[in-house]
């Protein structure tokens, strides 16, 4: 049987339109090839043997997608432990979780290459200043971090205030929201490669603090560190995720994964 085409004009660069069909007929295969790509093969161009992607159905507003791993969805601490293996202990308060001095949380699983959705928000009486004033941290393979803090008129060195990728850049700008006030990082992570104990390829980072690209594919110099410059050690190709308890009462909400 043979399914209706529905022709949509998505590009007219030489008068060329695209039939997007679910039709297995629809495409070439004359065409010439093009590089291999990350499944391995070498389709041709508009390759009618192609895999067309999965649907996904998109979250309202900032809601997991459909094909999201949900980390933390407000009502439990299931998918997150010490990060000595022990028991997560952070508050459960108003559909967030709260640091509460009882150690950094990690996921109990591992990812590598990464799409990552999550919201914090400082605690509302800002208490402190510098780095004392609403910090914690989001360490994508619990060793690259990207800084969570007040940085709302709380002035510290650039390369440690909010969103920064800690000890090593700055943000672009300074996307930060008032104290109590819910804040965003929408993350795209690559992890580093590694063939025995020589990096192949770095890390790299894109991140969006309250919707504002504040990084844009940028190499990580190596794990973060304070006070040295950070420099790789080869680790496994996944590792669990982790939020820093640096002694602030930060919360957080909302967050789910999609590995990439
Ligand atoms: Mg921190």
């Amino acid at each position: 049987m043979k399914l209706a085409h529905a022709l949509i004009p998505f590009a007219a660069v030489g008068g060329a339109w695209l039939a997007r069909s679910q039709d297995a007929s629809v495409g070439y295969d004359d065409t010439p090839h093009l590089p291999a790509g990350r499944d391995g093969k070498a389709w041709r161009v508009h390759d009618k043997q192609r895999p067309v992607p999965p649907v996904v159905t998109p979250g309202e507003g900032t809601k997991p997608p459909s094909d999201a791993i949900v980390l933390f969805d407000g009502k439990d601490l299931s998918r997150w432990q010490t990060d000595s293996g022990k028991e997560a202990g952070w508050k459960l308060v108003d559909g967030a979780m709260e640091v509460n001095g009882t150690g950094n949380l990690q996921t109990r699983d591992g990812f590598g290459d990464c799409q990552l959705h999550l919201e914090w928000a400082t605690p509302a009486k800002a208490e402190s200043e510098s780095q004392g004033r609403g910090n914690s941290g989001v360490f994508l393979m619990g060793r690259y971090e990207v800084q969570v803090l007040d940085s709302y008129k709380n002035r510290t060195y650039a390369d440690g205030q909010a969103a920064a990728l800690y000890g090593q850049k700055p943000p672009e700008v300074n996307a930060c929201r008032a104290p109590g006030e819910w804040q965003s990082y929408d993350i795209l992570f690559r992890g580093p490669r590694f063939e025995g104990e020589k990096l192949v390829s770095p890390a790299n980072i894109t991140v969006f603090h309250n919707g504002i690209c504040v990084h844009h594919g940028v190499d990580l110099l190596g794990a973060t560190a304070h006070r040295a410059v950070a420099k790789y050690t080869p680790h496994e190709p996944k590792a669990p995720l982790l939020l820093q308890d640096h002694g602030n009462p930060v919360r957080y909400r909302n967050i789910w994964v999609r590995p990439l």
